[in-house]
């Protein structure tokens, strides 16, 4: 393996093309699953594992480090600090790994094996926090070190940072207003740190006053739709504003895993659990409608799950 040293390292510091390799996924529409729909209705998915780092939180990611950098906030000899249940951790891991910043993550001890050896592989350090807090207990640990030791890490704060939220603004809600042209009604997304409603969402309300946004959440505080949080018991991110959403669907875990193997099977689509909630929440919006053009967003591809046995069960 080759180390590159001290003056190739610094030169990386400025932004390089991977970076540029993110957004412009594709939309593409649900077929066989709208097939019960009245004729009038679309549903469309954006494939958000076209990403280089695989999944959704490339956009978010990308926008907190370049707001860091660009601010002096982090700069040389700090280390980028956050929490995470996986994906934003790669997204940081991959980015970090090709600009030369070191990245450590606090991440709940149940994420999955393909993860941790995904982070491992691009060289994050990976501080595991008790299974059963779950992400909240990850938080909490990632405050603690930001607190404890200012002068080593420097604080993404995805949950708190309106440069996640502001991600989605500059590019998914525009994407996806130019990819309908500007004809879409509804828009169903997963909550998570909420970056992607607050940031699409609020995008697209300024274009089209008319669209009704829905936020797709867990039934239960102890559930496996990986990625999403059930907000009533969960802490609430900071950038969560509940008077965006003109609608929250609380959806079961099994459901969600049901869709998972549909999307597959039906539609081509090897998709992650939250996909497959994504995907419920937009047919069932798009089952009361006579008209309409209903978009979701699938953050995420099914081969970090692979050792999930629950969920590929029915396969
Ligand atoms: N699905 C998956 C797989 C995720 O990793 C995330 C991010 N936590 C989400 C959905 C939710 O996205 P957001 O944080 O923008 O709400």
């Amino acid at each position: 393996m080759t180390i590159l040293n001290q003056t190739t390292r610094s030169t990386a510091l400025s932004l390089g093309d991977l970076t540029a390799l993110v957004g412009r996924t594709p939309l593409i529409p649900l077929r066989s699953l709208s097939e019960h729909l009245s004729e009038a209705v679309r549903v469309y998915a954006k494939l958000e594992w076209f990403n280089p780092g695989g999944s959704v939180k490339d956009r978010p990611a990308l926008n907190i480090i370049q707001t860091a950098l660009a601010n002096g906030d982090l700069h040389r000899g700090k280390r980028l600090l956050d929490s995470t249940s996986g994906n934003m951790g790669i997204s940081y891991a991959t980015f970090g790994a090709a600009l030369g910043i070191p990245v450590t993550l606090a991440i709940p001890a149940n994420a999955s094996q393909e993860r941790l050896t995904i982070l491992n592989a691009l060289g994050a350090e990976v501080i595991l926090t008790d299974a059963g807090e779950g992400i909240d207990g990850a938080i909490l640990e990632a405050r603690k070190l930001a607190t404890e030791f200012p002068h080593i890490y420097w604080y993404g704060h995805q949950y708190d940072n309106p440069a996640n939220w502001q991600a989605h603004y500059k590019t998914t809600g525009p994407e996806i207003f130019d990819q309908t042209g500007g004809s879409m009604t509804h828009f169903v997304t997963g909550l998570g740190t909420s970056g992607t409603l607050m940031g699409a969402g609020r995008y697209l309300r300024e274009k089209i006053p008319s669209i009704r946004l829905v936020g797709v959440q867990p039934d239960a505080s102890f559930h496996g739709l990986e990625g999403l949080k059930h907000m009533q018991s969960a802490i609430k991110p900071g950038i969560f504003d509940e008077t965006v959403p003109d609608e929250i669907l609380e959806l079961r875990t099994e459901e969600a895993y049901e869709m998972v193997l549909k999307l597959a099977r039906l539609e081509g689509l090897f998709v992650g659990i939250s996909s497959g909630a994504a995907a419920l929440g937009a047919l069932r919006i798009a089952e009361r409608l006579q008209t309409g053009v209903v978009v979701t967003l699938f953050p995420d591809s099914g081969y970090k799950y692979l050792s999930d046995k629950e969920l590929w069960r029915g396969a």
